[in-house]
């Protein structure tokens, strides 16, 4: 293909993504596909000869379209969104085709330049101090990851990764059993190992981490003869939303001398807005690393995690490395890869200078708080609804509910609604019982898509009998 066609069809494949949203409403929101049905379109093995691309456009639309999951669809109401708004997705276009690999400073200034100028916008957009830092990673599993790593380097004198773990005593982190998954694979890859991962109960209305219970761990620990290395604390948990008490948890971690990781992929978003940071967020400031996702609830196209790092020195040293070949000369500079574990790095923070730029944060803040509100309309139709429980009270715009019946129900209406197509929706645990979980964050919901759920969940519900 040369550059002429490449333009082509481009300009087609714009059209089409056009067409492709405009069109979201109209199909069902989960794929509604077997297992296997795609694979078995494809070709068993490579083609010897080139295929034109009007062809394989074709089969696209045909065998690739029927098998995808509608994330931008304005009803999905599962997991979290993983919101892709146009500026993003523009900005993403230009990423892939300039196609440049920004490892280090050099190897593009401006994607360097540019994302330590969009860690501070966000910096100031979220509320946090001056002073803080910050670099842009994949995922939240990855910033976690390296927040553990850091714990762990830490608390053995930066000797771990030269001596391996064996002499180190058995090294401790603690959290809430509100976390996300990724905590528990972080502590399972660092080599501190599940057992060391001191889950502590929640209470209260927003599942916060029992703080009593925190300090009695690690005194525990301490009389032990074990080694506390970091608390991870929690903003908006995926099951309920569950949400720490940041001053209390960081006055511990301070008194013990702990490294501190606090967890907001999802609800980090939430804190432009000022009424939730000072509702949620009292007393973040102080917090060694903090992680949220522009690419959920923001708006910033899959992938982009902030890992913001109040001193990124502890992280630095734990992760940087630097073979000859990655030596630059000349003056000194900031290169992102040595704050991060992959050495290769996209140029993720074009997408948010997009983002930002062209809706501006006032806009931005609507549709969290619009979200926010009928998520809260959304949970008293379906309390008035009969033999129907809330099971969690909505935190930010997600809430958790069950309908009559046990826990073989819950999972029969989830798939049924899912089958169905008109919503999408997922199952959560709360309590050893099974809830269904219900967020608004999807970029283009109104509030007839987000009410209109009432109808869709209780037809379906019908006719489940
Ligand atoms: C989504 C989510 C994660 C994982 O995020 P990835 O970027 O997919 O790794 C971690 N924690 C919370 C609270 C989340 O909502």
């Amino acid at each position: 293909m040369n550059w002429d066609e490449f333009a082509d069809w481009s300009r087609q494949i714009a059209d089409w993504g056009a067409a492709y949203h405009k069109s979201l409403r109209d199909r069902p929101v989960r794929a509604q596909t077997v297992y296997g049905e795609i694979a078995a379109q494809l070709q068993d093995a490579p083609p010897e000869t080139g295929e034109d691309m009007s062809v394989i456009l074709e089969d696209f639309e045909q065998i690739v379209m029927p098998g995808m999951t509608h994330w931008q669809h304005p009803r999905f109401f599962a997991y979290f969104s993983a919101n892709a708004a146009p500026p993003s997705i523009l900005a993403e276009q230009l990423v892939n085709t300039v196609a440049a690999q920004c490892m280090l400073w050099q190897t593009s200034p401006a994607a360097t330049e540019v994302e330590g100028v969009m860690v501070d916008w966000l910096r100031q957009a979220l509320g946090l101090a001056e002073g803080y830092t910050g670099v842009i990673q994949d995922s939240a599993s990855s910033a976690t990851l390296s927040a553990v790593l850091t714990m762990r380097e830490r608390a053995t004198g930066f000797t771990g990764n030269r001596e391996g773990l064996s002499t180190k005593g058995q090294l401790r982190i603690y959290c809430s059993e509100g976390v996300h998954s990724s905590i528990d694979r972080a502590c399972w890859v660092a080599g501190i190992g599940q057992d060391n991962l001191v889950k502590l109960p929640t209470s209260g209305p927003r599942h916060a981490m029992d703080t009593a219970a925190l300090e009695a761990a690690i005194e525990a620990d301490l009389a032990a003869g074990h080694v506390p290395a970091g608390i991870i604390a929690i903003t908006g948990g995926t099951g309920v939303g569950a949400s720490d008490s940041l001053a209390p948890v960081l006055a511990i971690a301070k008194a013990h001398d702990l490294y501190t990781h606090l967890d907001a992929a999802w609800a980090g978003a939430a804190m432009i807005c000022p009424e939730i940071r000072e509702d949620f967020w009292a007393g973040v400031d102080g917090y060694d690393s903090i992680v949220f996702n522009p690419h959920k609830w923001m708006g910033a196209q899959f992938d982009c995690s902030i890992q913001f790092l109040r001193d990124p020195t502890a992280q630095l040293n734990t992760l940087k490395i630097e073979p000859e070949y990655l030596k630059t000369s000349g003056d000194a500079v900031v290169n992102y890869s040595e704050w991060t574990i992959p050495l290769g790095r996209r140029f993720r923070a074009l997408k948010i200078w997009f983002l930002l730029r062209s809706y501006g944060l006032e806009a931005l803040r609507a549709r969290i708080r619009n979200h926010v509100a009928w998520s809260e309309a959304l949970c008293e139709q379906l309390r008035a609804l009969d033999g129907f429980e809330i099971t969690s009270e909505p935190i930010l715009s997600l809430f958790s509910f069950r309908c009559p019946g046990d826990d073989a129900t819950q999972q029969r209406l989830v798939d049924a609604l899912n089958d169905d197509g008109r919503i999408y929706l997922t199952q959560g645990a709360l309590d050893g019982r099974k809830v269904i979980r219900f967020q608004v964050g999807q970029f283009d919901t109104t509030q007839e898509d987000v009410l209109g759920a009432c109808d869709v969940i209780r037809d379906v519900w019908e006719g489940l009998e």
